[in-house]
């Protein structure tokens, strides 16, 4: 079953590819997006290890991103929103009125990546399925159910002055910049963390994203899991959602999916955690050994700080910093 998922992905990856970016010469503004129809899927929570139930249903303009806890009757909406985010172990749990939903990072780093703008994700659970502990099944579900355009036009939020966060030696900072750009180092005294594959940038697209960034997967020590099964946590963890690491190296058979997976991994956290923000960012990010609560925190203070950013629509999209897929 996963080997015909990831078959049908890189299919579409393929597809992507060949897809042409340049429009005619027509004017024409950049527009929010939602899906066409309703995707349906389940999958495995994390720490649970339960069955969780995932679907994807469009959303109206200016709707934004809403995850529905629909196991609750009656059902309850939590808007995904930086302010809400409480900080969890190991993963980001939006909270709403003592209602949760957690491990969103992965699913909201899909979203932004194709850059949907509005969109109810209604869940069975607590928790959003872990998938293969990436994004790429989310990216394939989400195409499944086709994206469209909306009559409203697509709001970024443009940084104007450098905004950090720092917690001991970890550092969050946004920059002015023309474009999305992430750089990222995590620094790990591990045999499998070589010095060279520590460090990455990006500059944000959809087509970098997929096919840089939507593929890594989450990675974990295996003593770790260990004492987290023994605690009831992290029951659904093992070798099909993570990379796995001992005290010599990956555990999984299959290698790596990138020499520099796990900085990669932590990209796809870091696009996930930002579009908490409400919209794409335009601005570079630079990321030093930080993590989701340090994300949000970059995100808070940017939020208490109305003269460092402001709302930004495009007239034309050929203007725009950022390129996304095409919608036909
Ligand atoms: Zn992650």
């Amino acid at each position: 079953m996963r080997f015909i998922t990831f078959f049908v992905f890189y299919q579409w990856l393929n597809v992507l590819t060949y897809s042409g970016f340049e429009n005619e010469d027509r004017i024409s503004m950049l527009k929010q997006r939602t899906l066409k129809r309703v995707v349906k899927a389940s999958g495995i929570g994390l720490h649970s290890g339960q069955k969780v139930m995932i679907n994807f249903l469009p959303h109206v303009a200016d709707g934004g991103i809403v995850f529905r806890r629909i196991d609750l009757n009656p059902p309850v909406d939590i808007p995904a929103d930086a302010m809400l985010i409480q900080e969890a172990f190991m993963c980001s749990n939006l909270v709403s009125k003592e209602t949760k939903v957690g491990t969103i990072e992965h699913v909201t780093s899909a979203i932004a990546g194709l850059g949907i703008d509005n969109l109810i994700i209604e869940v069975s659970a607590s928790e959003i399925p872990i998938m293969d502990g990436s994004a790429g099944p989310f990216i394939y579900l989400l195409m499944q159910g086709e994206l469209v355009e909306q009559d409203a036009p697509k709001k970024f939020i443009r940084i104007l002055k450098p905004v950090e966060a720092l917690i001991d030696d970890k550092r969050a900072i946004f920059s002015p910049h023309d474009g999305f750009q992430i750089n990222f180092t995590i620094d790990f005294d591990h045999p499998a963390f070589a010095k060279e594959y520590q460090s990455a940038t990006i500059d944000f697209s959809t087509e970098t994203f997929v096919y840089e960034v939507s593929g890594a997967r989450t990675f974990g020590f295996m003593k770790d899991l260990d004492y987290l099964k023994a605690n009831n946590l992290a029951l659904g963890a093992s070798l099909d959602n993570a990379v796995g690491l001992d005290d010599t190296g990956v555990v999984n058979e299959e290698g790596l999916r990138f020499a520099d997976e796990f900085v990669r991994h932590k990209i796809l956290d870091a696009v996930g955690d930002l579009y908490l923000l409400g919209h794409q960012i335009i601005a570079k990010f630079d990321g030093y050994k930080s993590g989701h609560a340090l994300n949000n925190q970059l995100l808070r203070n940017v939020k208490s700080d109305p003269s460092s950013y402001e709302i930004v629509t495009f007239d034309d999209e050929k203007l725009c910093p950022i390129h996304f897929v095409n919608v036909t």
